[in-house]
């Protein structure tokens, strides 16, 4: 009956995964294997690993005609690798999934089963976080909320990169040609028919988190400033508030200085608003280079990534539209 299913694509960006890599390809293949509703295909992203996984991926596909390999030429970071598995992902639907397994590819038949009932996106939301420090569960937390209180596009909370999307979402997103690319607000602004799957998240299974402190608050910054021009307003508005104060502090100064004899005094005030003035310019400036920083980018046009070597592409001028 497998000649009409339709076509599956798991997309699993990988960066020093070597640890785990192989555990999850078998959890993987066993999921592909009990799902009979569709075909299935595994495009692993090697998002220039320094270790060992590029040597195991292509064991895993040279053992098995479902697996691809798509090698970048260096560490692009996990939205582009996420980026790149998506344009080169074939089939009705895609998945991507962390290769950490913490998100447990057992989820994905449901996932499909809301495909199935006419659902565009089923999004993964975590219900539980097992064994991840409290500080980055925090930090998380405060993120998604801060997301959803800024930005213009509701981006659900608790809800990371695992999701199947059809289709018509993968090209919708693959038309947006930023360079700035938070995968989960895009798609969440794509719209159609979005829905949660409930899940717990597991902890790392082996090896480390490669999402340090530096990359956490950038993927916050990215998904603010890409998401929202809120801070521009914020700016404004702290703008105004500043010449109010600084209107206030001009009157005073007259009036002290007309009506009184002791206007020499008042170096305090002269000092704390010079300084506070100085501050507020300062951060407005911080907040307008954020976007200048942004539009420079997207005005360079630079691909979005390069391919090192890919495997297991028959076609093979299935090369990347960046
Ligand atoms: N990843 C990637 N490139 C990177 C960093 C991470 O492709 O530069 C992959 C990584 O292999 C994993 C996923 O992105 O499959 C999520 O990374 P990680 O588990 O380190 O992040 P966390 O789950 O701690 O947020
Ligand atoms: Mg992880």
């Amino acid at each position: 009956p497998k000649q009409t299913s339709p076509l599956c694509c798991i997309v699993v960006p990988c960066f020093n995964e070597e640890a785990v890599i192989r555990k999850t390809h078998e959890r993987l293949l066993n999921v592909m294997d009990r799902e009979t509703s569709c075909r299935f295909e595994v495009l692993y992203v090697d998002d220039g690993s320094r270790d060992g996984t590029f040597a195991l991926l292509q064991d895993f596909q040279a053992a098995e005609p479902r697996v691809r390999v798509v090698a970048l030429s260096r560490n692009f970071g996990h939205q582009i690798a996420v980026t790149a598995g998506l344009e080169h992902a074939a089939g009705d639907a895609v998945v991507v999934m962390d290769a950490d397994l913490q998100d447990p590819p057992e989820i994905i038949p449901r996932m499909l089963a809301r495909w199935r009932d006419g659902v565009d996106v089923a999004y993964g939301v975590r219900r539980k976080r097992h064994g991840e420090p409290v500080f980055k569960r925090w930090t998380a937390a405060l993120f998604y909320r801060l997301m959803a209180a800024l930005s213009d596009t509701s981006i659900s909370l608790d809800t990371g990169d695992f999701r199947l999307m059809d289709r018509r979402v993968v090209d919708a997103f693959l038309a947006m040609p930023e360079r700035d690319r938070f995968v989960r607000g895009m798609v969440a602004w794509t719209g159609f028919r979005q829905e949660p799957v409930v899940y717990e998240r597991q902890a790392r299974l082996a090896g480390e988190t490669s999402y340090t402190m530096k990359k956490m608050v950038s993927l916050a910054v990215c998904g603010i400033f890409s998401f929202s021009i809120v801070p521009l307003r914020v700016a404004t508005w702290v703008g105004l508030t500043a010449s109010g104060l600084s209107l206030a502090a001009i009157v005073y100064a007259l009036v002290v200085r007309l009506f009184t004899e002791q206007w020499v005094r008042g170096w305090a005030l002269l000092l704390i608003g010079v300084m506070f003035l100085g501050r507020v310019q300062l951060m407005v400036l911080g907040i307008f280079g954020e976007y200048l920083g942004r539009i420079y980018r997207e005005v360079k046009a630079r691909p979005l990534y390069l391919v090192r070597q890919q495997l297991g592409f028959p076609e093979h001028n299935a090369v990347s539209r960046t």
